[in-house]
């Protein structure tokens, strides 16, 4: 927790975990921090590329003056460029990618500079190793003064976010630039000294205002403004005042008085027992209905509970030695909740908070307080140091704009139905007692972020967030009808990568053809235990139906390496990418593994489903997962199950041993799926999660090229349709190589639906297979990606790589 804007100024790093907007907006007050202090202009823009850098985690951050008079550019301050470079490095504005960004007059982007036509390269600078470009125009009284340019030497894309950011960093340094740029001319124009002053004198009062701004941002004042972090939990931004959620009663709080005989006072215990579990009941059917990933046992396991003869037993002995209903709970709940604490596990830990939930809501009966079923007339953001699945499913939704608690983990039931209901969430908030009832918040589910009382500033950033947000989704929105095919009649199926039921809406709001992945390990995480096979069911049966008609590709189970439910026993492994992963496990556990091959099954009786096998790397495994599948057949037919008996049945091509195998595959399959996510890793070498080796990661590599090539080749060859289900689907640079190379069903995460479908409705095919041939040929990820890039903007696309990279 940083208590930001009430600090003297002084410069706070952002925690490690910190990302996207909060992060954004930590960046501004540190920058507006340095320019109030600042003394020594060029300092400060040193401190200020140097902050830009570590904030946004790039490699390069570099600023650069650029004079009217001149039509030149030179390098001022730079984090990542060679020091020595500084005021000597200087080019026309007709030169190089930063010229452009005047010529321009607004932000120009390169995933691969080096491969863009404007690139110009500097020696001095040392910048050949830097592959992504983002520079932004610095902007005084309307004209250009300078440019902010940051680099990686990762080829990556910079976010919508990024950009923003970028720009908004870049208003506070205009009035800096000019402050320099006309003290620097006092010097040394001396006869010019009374016209300067004027303006110097102008340039320091717009700077004093602004340092008046952010001072009384920072002043403590009646409202004090605190800015919290925690995790996030579930992603997006919502803004509204707090509300504190308490708990209806407390044991602290209940009136001490005279017990009535134990028999009465038994009585009472046992209808607000009976009470109890008639409200647990009515929980547990809205949570199976609504959210069928959420773990409902959760109220069953508080029922048994309540049901329990011991746990009875227990508060009756107390009853029965002439104490209340009420303190013979508490001291039995208590005792209970200190055997579970005392527990070294945090699972069993967490469980401690059921009981407490039990004890609360027996106490509310006995005291014969009815639920609060919560619903407020303005936007509210919740707040509390724990929430119970309850406490979420009784708010109304429609003005529940955030979650914010202090305890919980991001796969805690909380976060999972904050997910589900797409209500940004914030866990492990430490000093939660900072925000009081009514006040002010904004809650960054994307960063872990949480502002009370936000300042002015920060709250019309968020304004404009949230209006260029929505903007952005009227413009995708226009794209949902149309299909994805390209100007010569070419149809390609865009289909949506799917892990939580709440996924769909998403999938049919942006247009999805069909379901090309269903991650089903995502329900597993945040369940107790291995699901049944009767909650599969129910699960994929809401899937399927929820898709509504659209086909549907479940995969079986891809636990490991870094998916582990906590129920499942994690081994230590010196790779676990290489280890035990995915269909090793459940070929390992065959019950567990059979339980969901008849599950998908039964679910494949109300729609077009099809099942698909991960991380295959022999005929070995595949033969004995069909095996399974014609063992589960079998067992449904005899427990008289309906399913479909034809259901497809694929495999991802996700190792290279698949690749090299497609031809022997085929005749046991009837689809392919490449998963370039994986089949990238282990072609490569490069861990998909390793930030140190990140910019190895490439999926423009001549070898990725090859093996997706071979795939759709040979599987074309065999008969067999194949489609792609990795992050490559979503990403513009590759979408025409790909459908050059034959693909014709594309599966990604819905959000880049529309963009894909942009890009193949401006190409042809012709076209995109000339260039699939082309840089099959070619020899460097540099090749590749220059030639991708000229042929999207020969077919005027170009701007799509700019607006989504
Ligand atoms: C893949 O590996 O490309 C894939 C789609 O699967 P996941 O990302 O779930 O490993
Ligand atoms: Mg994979």
């Amino acid at each position: 927790m940083e208590r930001a804007l009430t600090e003297p100024v002084r410069v706070r790093r952002p925690a490690a975990r910190t990302r996207g907007r909060g992060r954004g907006l930590l960046l501004l007050e540190n920058i507006g921090a340095l320019i109030g202090q600042s003394e020594d202009i060029s300092a400060t823009l040193a401190r200020i590329v140097s902050l830009v850098a570590d904030h946004l985690d790039m490699e390069v951050c570099s600023l650069y003056r650029f004079e009217s008079e001149t039509s030149r550019l030179t390098l001022l301050a730079t984090k990542g460029l060679d020091p020595a470079s500084v005021g000597t490095v200087s080019m026309g504005v007709d030169e190089g990618l930063t010229g452009f960004v005047i010529q321009k007059g607004e932000p120009v982007m390169a995933i691969d500079a080096l491969a863009h036509p404007r690139y110009k390269y500097f020696p001095e600078t040392g910048e050949e190793r830097y592959h992504s470009f983002l520079g932004v125009p610095i902007v005084d009284n309307r004209a250009a003064v300078g440019v902010m340019v940051v680099q990686t030497s990762r080829r990556r894309r910079f976010t919508r976010d990024e950009v923003r950011l970028l720009k908004a960093v870049a208003v506070p340094i205009g009035g800096l630039l000019t402050q320099l740029r006309l003290l620097q001319s006092l010097e040394s124009k001396e006869e010019e000294r009374r016209g300067y002053q004027e303006r110097l004198l102008e340039a320091v009062k717009r700077l004093q205002a602004y340092e008046r701004q952010q001072g009384s941002a920072r002043r403590p004042a009646q409202v004090t403004a605190v800015r919290l972090t925690g995790w996030p939990a579930s992603p997006g931004f919502g803004i509204g005042r707090a509300h504190l959620l308490t708990p209806a009663v407390s044991f602290a709080s209940v009136p001490r008085r005279r017990p009535r005989t134990p028999r009465r006072e038994a009585l009472r215990f046992e209808a607000a027992v009976k009470r109890s579990v008639e409200e647990l009941q009515r929980l547990k059917r809205r949570v199976q209905t609504s959210f069928p990933e959420i773990d409902a046992g959760v109220f069953e396991a508080q029922q048994l509970m309540l049901l329990d003869d011991d746990f009875l037993g227990r508060v009756k002995a107390r009853i029965g030695a002439g104490v209340t209903a009420e303190v013979a709970l508490e001291s039995v709940i208590t005792q209970m909740v200190e055997q579970f604490n005392a527990l070294h596990d945090p699972y069993l830990q967490e469980r401690a908070f059921d009981i407490k939930d039990i004890g609360q809501r027996v106490l509310r009966n006995l005291l014969g307080v009815a639920e609060r079923d919560r619903s407020f007339a303005t936007a509210v953001v919740l707040v509390a140091p724990e929430l119970s699945l309850s406490d979420i499913l009784l708010i109304d939704h429609d003005q529940l704009k955030g979650i914010v608690m202090a305890s919980g983990g991001v796969t805690s039931h909380a976060s999972i139905l904050a997910k589900s209901l797409e209500i940004p969430a914030v866990v492990g908030v430490e000093r939660l007692d900072e925000i009081r009832e009514g006040e002010h918040l904004i809650i960054d589910g994307n960063a872990g972020t949480v502002y009370v009382n936000p300042s002015p500033e920060v709250l019309r950033e968020y304004d404009r967030l949230r209006d260029e947000y929505r903007a952005f989704s009227r413009e995708l929105d226009s794209l949902r009808a149309l299909p994805a095919v390209t100007r010569d009649g070419c149809r390609v199926l865009l289909g949506a990568n799917i892990g939580l039921l709440g996924d769909l809406a998403v999938a049919h709001r942006h247009g999805a053809d069909q379901v090309g992945l269903y991650r089903t390990e995502i329900a597993f995480l945040s369940h107790r235990d291995f699901l049944t096979e009767g909650e599969q069911v129910q699960l994929y049966e809401r899937v399927v139906q929820e898709a509504r008609g659209l086909p549907l590709t479940i995969r079986t189970l891809d636990l490991g390496a870094d998916k582990y439910p906590p129920y499942l026993h994690q081994p230590q492994e010196a790779n676990p990418f290489l280890g035990w992963r995915s269909i090793r496990i459940s070929l390992e556990m065959t019950n567990v593994f059979k339980d969901q091959l008849r599950a998908i099954m039964r679910a494949s009786a109300l729609g077009p489903v099809r099942i698909m096998f991960p991380m295959i790397s022999s005929l070995e495994e595949l033969r004995r997962c069909k095996d399974l599948i014609a063992e589960a057949r079998e067992e449904l037919r005899r427990d008289g199950y309906a399913f479909d008996p034809a259901m497809p049945i694929g495999m991802m091509v996700e190792v290279p041993s698949a690749v090299q195998l497609v031809d022997q595959f085929a005749p046991e399959v009837d689809f392919f799926s490449i998963g370039t996510n994986d089949l990238i890793q282990y072609l490569l070498a490069v861990d998909r999660n390793n930030r140190k080796v990140a910019s190895l990661y490439e999926p423009l590599h001549p070898a990725v090229l090859r093996a997706v090539a071979a795939t759709v080749r040979c599987a074309a060859q065999m008969g067999k349709p194949v489609s792609l289900c990795g992050e490559m689907a979503a990403d513009p640079v590759c979408t025409l190589i790909l459908i050059g190379m034959g693909l014709r069903d594309l599966s990604m995460s819905p959000f880049f639906i529309p963009v894909i479908k942009r890009l193949i409705r401006a190409a042809d095919l012709a076209t995109a297979e000339r260039l699939a041939d082309d840089v099959q040929r070619l020899t460097t990820v540099k090749e590749v990606k220059g030639r991708v890039f000229e042929q999207m903007r020969a077919l005027g696309v170009i701007d799509l790589m700019e607006t989504y990279h």
